[in-house]
């Protein structure tokens, strides 16, 4: 895969509600997309479940950079991916309250202060919903598009559609459609179970054509590879998840 170097493509992971596997996406993709060879730099926009310092196996604060004229924070980063998260600004039990504000600040310092250095992609974890403050995230981030993430049963269809007619009112294009927890395939007999339905991505996909961009089944070593800092495409990439997961990235190929 070859990529340009001279911009960084801004892209957004975003779901309709939380909870969906939306920073396991975003976190997946963004060291897929490392595995390929581009440089890439992952920003944790999610106020309420600032999840990418545990994803990520990360646990520093970022170091400052000074200059005579300059003070510019320096990402932290592993699996090849830089990452910022306001996880590494605000305390745990900072209440929600402020947290709104707080985040629109982080993540315009995450775009002007942060010593990023040369990148392909520059990926955003999105807070989950359309309510204000995702909204208002959405609006100061300067996206050239979105992968939305949903899993298969109507109730988080539903919720994702009114997250892509956000990004289609701000004129962000959607890119394509995750649909997480697709399935789960037990280990022992091979039988597979639609634990939440099935079909529901391909459905959105059709009513409002937008690729499908790939559907990632439910599997215990997703959800302890994020628990232990050890993403599925680091700890097991041999695995059919990891590989539903580098084809996403070879589908997806924003414009
Ligand atoms: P969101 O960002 O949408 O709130 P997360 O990515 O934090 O969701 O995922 C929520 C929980 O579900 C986490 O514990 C994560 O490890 C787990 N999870 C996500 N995707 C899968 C999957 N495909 N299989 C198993 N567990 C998953």
């Amino acid at each position: 895969m070859k990529f340009c170097r001279v911009l960084k493509i801004p892209i957004a992971v975003a779901s309709g509600k939380g909870g969906v596997g939306k920073s396991t996406v975003a976190v997946n993709l963004a060291i897929a997309l490392a595995k390929e060879g581009a440089k890439v730099g992952l920003i944790d926009a999610d106020i309420y479940g600032p999840s990418l310092p545990l994803m990520m196996g990360i646990s520093d604060k970022p170091k400052i950079y000074q200059d005579s004229t300059t003070a510019k924070m320096i990402p932290l980063e592993n699996y090849g991916v830089k990452v910022m998260s306001i996880g590494f600004l605000i305390e745990e039990d900072t209440p929600v309250i402020w947290r709104g504000p707080m985040a629109s600040g982080a993540v315009k310092q995450f775009m002007s202060d942060v010593q990023w250095g040369e990148l392909d992609y520059l990926i955003f974890d999105l807070p989950p919903g359309t309510r204000r403050h995702s909204a208002n995230t959405c609006s100061i981030i300067p996206l050239t598009g979105a992968v939305v993430v949903t899993t298969p049963q109507d109730v988080s269809i539903i919720d994702v559609k009114k997250a892509i007619r956000m990004f289609q009112r701000v004129n962000v294009s959607v890119l394509g459609i995750v649909e997480n927890m697709s399935y789960f395939l037990a280990p022992d007999t091979g039988i597979r179970y639609d634990i939440f339905g099935t079909g529901g991505g391909q459905r959105l996909a059709e009513e409002l054509s937008i690729p499908l961009l790939g559907c990632v089944p439910i599997n215990q070593s997703i959800r302890e590879g994020s628990d232990n800092g050890k993403p599925i495409v680091v700890c097991n990439p041999d695995s059919e998840q990891s590989k539903e997961f580098l084809r996403l990235v070879e589908i997806w190929q924003p414009k």
